[in-house]
Formats: structure tokens, sequence, C-alpha cells
């Protein structure tokens, strides 16, 4: 009898005996390596198609970009409107012809707000909306070429890995650096010893930000110089900036002419809300904080975040379209349990963010304390239904705080 002759892909030659799966045409074979590297090529190949030029009647106006904010951060309605409009402008700007007469300029943006008030969560909501490359990055790995630390233009880096590498996408994005404060002069006088991680930083962010061309390390890091860059034009890439400029409204008070206890301003007579300095927040607060001004002048829309009182907690853990309590609620219905909690354990939940200071960033930490007996047992139980006490809560973050006294 004939032996069964083995089938060989068409493409790379080789054949069943070699562990390879073969799916089996009119005219040959094909191989499951051949038909992953065909995959992939086509990605890359669509990939480079998409422009991700937005046309006009596509571009969400401001007040949809802000609804949008609205269901997932809470309050920050400055810090909103600013952000909405910027990023209106900039669909219309990435959309408008090439040979127009009047160019529309990009207006980075600069977020200013305590740590834990929604800066970065404003940055990623804002990406969720839109169609455009996004990247999150953190001013204070970046130093000085030469120095410890990752080049300036490992920012681009992760931009271009956002967009797949499709360069044209990514001249198109939204970068959101996050602890530009950071990256403040240490001290007045520059020349006394070298501040590679603050000045030096803050004028190589300079031509990224005033759009021009750079080279850019594919892999991120350090450039070296074997490595193949790619040109990437920072011109149409949105740059949001956010920091907590700790201490600030010291400055922005004496500039005010007044103290932080005072009430109003001997030049100028309107009430000035001590509470909430930030919101006069200017560019000269800014360069005495450390910011060079050429970086200020790259910044032109500067906004703030309030600080989170217990109203705006107690909100973000229940209002919020991804909110906390939601999230568990929904955990729990995947056991078939019927999840809640009484209105004092939300309270408490609350109280005990503002006693560890933690703010909203602390939220999640305690509800989890709150909720891990309960997602261990709960599973295997046949309860159908399970009601969070204000004395099951004190309970559980009792125990755990005993353990970190321990
Ligand atoms: P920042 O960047 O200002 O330091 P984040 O945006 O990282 O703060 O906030 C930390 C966490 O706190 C977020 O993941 C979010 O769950 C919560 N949070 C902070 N502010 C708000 C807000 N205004 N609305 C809803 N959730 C918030």
């Amino acid at each position: 009898m004939a032996k069964k002759q083995e089938r060989r892909c068409s493409f790379c030659g080789r054949g069943e005996s070699d562990g390879l799966i073969m799916l089996t045409g009119l005219q040959g074979n094909i191989c499951n390596e051949c038909v992953n590297m065909a995959h992939d090529v086509l990605v890359t190949e669509l990939n480079k198609k998409k422009t991700y030029k937005p046309q006009q009647n596509d571009v969400p106006k401001p007040k949809e970009i802000k609804a949008f904010l609205d269901q997932y951060v809470i309050g920050q309605d400055e810090a909103k409107k600013t952000l909405s409009v910027a990023v209106y402008n900039h669909y219309k700007r990435i959309s408008q012809p090439m040979d127009d007469e009047v160019e529309i300029e990009k207006s980075n943006i600069l977020l200013v707000g305590a740590t834990g008030t929604g800066k970065t969560l404003l940055a990623k909501t804002i990406a969720k909306k839109l169609n455009v490359p996004f990247a999150i990055v953190d001013a204070t790995v970046l130093t000085q070429a030469g120095y410890v630390g990752e080049d300036i233009e490992s920012i681009l880096t992760r931009l271009l890995q956002s967009a797949d590498y499709n360069v044209e996408a990514a001249q198109r994005g939204i970068v959101f650096i996050d602890e530009i404060d950071k990256i403040a002069r240490k001290g007045d006088n520059p020349s006394i010893t070298r501040d590679v991680s603050g000045e030096g930083v803050q004028q190589g962010l300079l031509k990224l930000l005033e759009g021009s061309m750079v080279n850019v390390p594919p892999q991120g890091g350090r450039k070296h110089p074997e490595q193949k860059m790619i040109a990437v034009d920072t011109q149409n890439i949105l740059f949001i900036c956010g920091g907590a400029f700790d201490g600030i409204e010291k400055r922005i008070a004496q500039r005010l002419n007044t103290h932080v206890v005072g009430y109003v301003s001997s030049n100028n007579h309107a009430k000035i809300d001590r509470q909430h300095l930030l919101q006069y927040i200017s560019p000269q607060d800014l360069n005495s904080f450390g910011l060079i001004p050429e970086i200020i002048g790259r910044l032109p829309m500067v906004t703030y975040l309030d600080p989170l009182d217990k109203e705006a907690l107690r909100n973000i853990l229940t209002k919020p379209k991804n909110a906390i309590t939601k999230q568990y609620i929904k955990l729990f219905k995947m056991d078939n349990v019927k999840l809640s909690f009484s209105n004092e354990v939300l309270d408490y939940i609350v109280d005990k963010a503002v006693e560890y200071r933690l703010g909203a960033r602390g939220l999640r930490a305690i509800v989890e304390t709150v909720m891990t007996d309960a997602m261990f047992l709960t599973p295997s139980d046949d309860t159908s239904e399970l009601h969070i006490t204000l004395d099951y809560a004190k309970e559980k973050i009792d125990r755990a705080s005993m353990k970190t006294i321990e």
C-alpha cells in the first residue's frame, strides 16, 4: 500500500512531521506559523493605513466632552472645562486642511492640584473619549542626556508604542506628563550644582512642547549610537502636564499681597477665597516655584483641581460610572450575591480615608480591607444577599490596623 504523503506548507516548505498544523486549500497548504506571521503583517499594514484624522463633524463638542468626563470624574469643573476646550481645539487643528492660511497653534495644558485629586484620572478619561494615541509618562524618571535616568525623547517612545509605531498617528496624539513640578529648578542659582533632573530636563522638554522633529529611540531608555531612531514631529502632539506644586499657595498668597489668613488684598478689593488659592494661580507663581519662563510660555492653559472634601470623597465612592462600590456590587453579582452597603459604612470609609490622609486614593484600599473576608468566603457559601453594616466594617478595619501595629 502506498504511504500517505506528508502535507507540506506551500509558504515555508515545512511539513506536519515538524509538529505543524496544516490548513489545506484548493492549490496548497499553509501551516499555523505562517498563518500567525501573515496575521502580524496584516495588523501592521492595516494600522499604517489608519490615519486617526477625524472629520470636522466627528469632533465631539466641548460640552459633550465635559459630559463624558462628568460620568467618571467628580467635581473639578474648571479643569474639565479647560480640558474640553483644549481637546476640542486639538481635534480641530488636526483636522484642518494643510494649506489653510491661518494655522491653528496648539495650546498645551498644565493641571495643578494636590496629589490624588484626579489629574491622571482626567487625562485617562479624556483618552477613552478620543480616537488618538495616548501615553502617560512620569517626569521624575527623566534626566538630561548623559546622566542616569531616561532621555526626554523616551516620552515619545511611549506614544509610539501606544500607536503601534504608526508615526503619523503618534504625531496627532496626546501625552500626559505627570509630576512636572518635580523638575522645577532647585534653588535660584543654577550654576552652583548641575541640575540634571531639574532645569536641564525643562530645557530638553522645551523642544518637545514647542513642536520640532525629534529622534526617538524605538525601545525607550537611553539613546545609543547603533540604535535606529524614528523621527517624530511634535508639532501636533498635545501635551497635558500635571503636578501637585506643593506649597505654591504660599507664593500665590504673597503675590496677592495677602497672608494665607488674610481676606482682602490691599490693591484689589475683590474678596479672595483663602481656602482655594489655587484658582488664582498665574505664570508668575509657576516661575517662582522653579519652572523656567520658556516652559511656562509653552503651557498657555493653566487650570487647577480642588482638594477633595468629604462630600466629594463620598460621591467618588458611589457616583462615577465605575465607582468603587459599583465595582464590588458587580463582582458579587457574578456569584449571584446581591451586595449592599449601609450609608453609615460609606461615611465611615470616607472618615477613615480622611483620617489616614489618603484622599481618594485610599478609598479603594479601605474598601478592599472591609471586603476581603467576604470575597474569600461568599463564593463557597449559599448566600444570596450580603449587607455590609457599620459593625462589620469597623471590625474588619480595626483588625487590619491591629496587624499594622503589631
Ligand atoms: P492625581 O493624578 O491627581 O495624583 P489620580 O487621578 O491618580 O490623582 O487619582 C487617584 C485615584 O483617586 C483615581 O484612580 C480615582 O479612583 C480617585 N479619584 C481622584 N480624584 C477623583 C475625582 N475627582 N473623581 C473620581 N475619582 C477620583
